[in-house]
């Protein structure tokens, strides 16, 4: 927690938060326990961003597949993990025990190969889902000052205050006003969406739109069954393939047991926009059938989510599938938006650009500056009428 010494009165601030992902819903938390008055605009009608867990009929749910984000690593990531366990969470492994399956063509039988892990270092899910850190950091915020189906435009930085222009679905426009404006959401979708008035300068912004999104350009199929057949015979549900049109899949059972598999498409955005997700759906299916046997032909249900097709998410320069984010050099704001704007999303952060934790890292880092910026102008004030 980041604390407010007793001479600064928050409460005469007011935080505008564009974005409800995990880093807008982090600033939220921070901010309410320093006693700072906020508003958080979110552009969907749910929080949680790339966060999505949903239930076999692609609902919300407190014990979700994980339409987005699964997987963290606490060894590497304590401050993510710490943050978990304070919300009362808990976590369990990757399920990773058995043989893995690798097709490498489509006209011979997969081949199987001990078990072992993809992944350097174990990697841990969330009980619930990732969704459940997105639920239990909503529960603890004061709901009025949380508002959905709100996207942002433009943002105008006057003498004062900063008013902020957000479009409403069925078309209306919602003017917000607040002293002080952090913006948690990729730093690419920021250049390409949201007009800044003055703008940022030219080099900032091409560093934002130089930024992927990490993981924008990728969709995950899931395929969800009666009971985790394969692992009863001595499969872990890992596979890899060169067919496709999934690239790689691993076991998405949930830790109360709801079993399924899961598969990141490794055909480009473009492709799959095309051929439509009925064909890429049905392929999976074969695919799954070729790689783990009959029964993985008959799912109760599948769920697929193209994040490339989510304009809260993806832009036109996310259909192609580049590196990871190597972090926004340009997180620190400079000119006439320095000390009122702050960039909080995952792709600002120095240090983990693109994960959860870096969501954690970027938004304690965004709150801790605006903080430290609001104390310096408190004692300039107190200064200046004592002298
Ligand atoms: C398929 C997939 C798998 C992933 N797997 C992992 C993983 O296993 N482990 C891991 O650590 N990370 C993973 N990630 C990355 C992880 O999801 C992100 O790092 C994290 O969720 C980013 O949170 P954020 O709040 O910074 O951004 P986001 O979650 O993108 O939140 C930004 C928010 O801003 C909102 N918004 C956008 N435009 C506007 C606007 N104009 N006005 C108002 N609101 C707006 C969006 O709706 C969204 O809610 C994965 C991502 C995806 C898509």
């Amino acid at each position: 927690m980041i604390a407010m010494p007793a001479n600064v009165s928050a409460k005469a601030e007011k935080v505008i938060i564009v974005g409800g992902g995990l880093a807008g819903l982090l600033v939220a938390r921070e901010l309410d326990r320093a006693g700072f008055a906020f508003e958080l605009l979110e552009a969907r009608d749910r929080l949680g961003g790339r966060i999505l867990s949903v239930d076999a009929n692609g609902n919300h749910s407190g014990d979700g597949f994980d339409l987005g984000p699964s997987w963290f690593w606490p060894e590497m990531q304590p401050a993510l993990a710490a943050l978990i366990g304070e919300l009362g969470l808990a976590d369990f492994r990757q399920h990773e025990q058995g043989d893995i399956v690798v097709q490498y063509r489509p006209d011979a039988p997969p081949e199987r190969y001990p078990g072992g892990s993809f992944q350097q270092s174990a990697s841990a899910r969330v009980v619930g889902g990732t969704g459940a850190i997105i639920d239990a950091i909503a529960a603890t915020l004061p709901a009025e000052s949380i508002r959905r189906g709100l996207a942002v435009r433009s943002v105008a930085l006057g003498d004062g205050s900063i008013t902020v222009e957000c479009r409403r679905a069925g078309d209306d426009l919602v003017t917000v006003s607040g002293s002080h404006l952090v913006i948690a959401m990729p730093p690419r979708l920021l250049a390409e969406t949201i007009l800044l008035d003055p703008p940022v300068d030219a080099r900032a912004k091409e560093d934002w739109r130089r930024t992927s999104t990490w993981m924008a350009p990728h969709a995950k199929f899931f395929a969800l069954y009666e009971k985790p057949f394969w692992r009863e015979i001595g499969l872990s549900g890992a596979g890899r393939s060169v067919v496709g049109p999934l690239g790689e899949v691993h076991d998405a059972t949930t830790a109360s047991g709801n079993a399924a598999l899961f598969g990141f498409v490794g055909v480009p955005a473009r492709q799959r926009a095309e051929a439509g997700e009925e064909v890429v759906v049905a392929a999976a299916i074969r695919q799954l059938t070729a790689m783990f046997g009959l029964e993985a032909g008959k799912p109760i249900a599948t769920l697929y989510k193209d994040w490339a097709s989510d304009p809260f998410t993806a832009t036109a320069a996310d259909m192609e599938a580049p590196g990871h984010p190597d972090g926004c050099r340009s997180a620190g704001i400079d000119g006439l938006w320095a000390g009122r704007l702050f960039l909080a999303g995952s792709e600002a952060s120095a240090r983990e650009p693109g994960y959860l934790a870096g969501a954690v890292d970027a938004a304690r880092r965004a709150v801790t500056e605006l903080v430290r910026t609001v104390k310096a102008g408190a004692r300039q004030i107190s200064s200046s009428t004592t002298e």
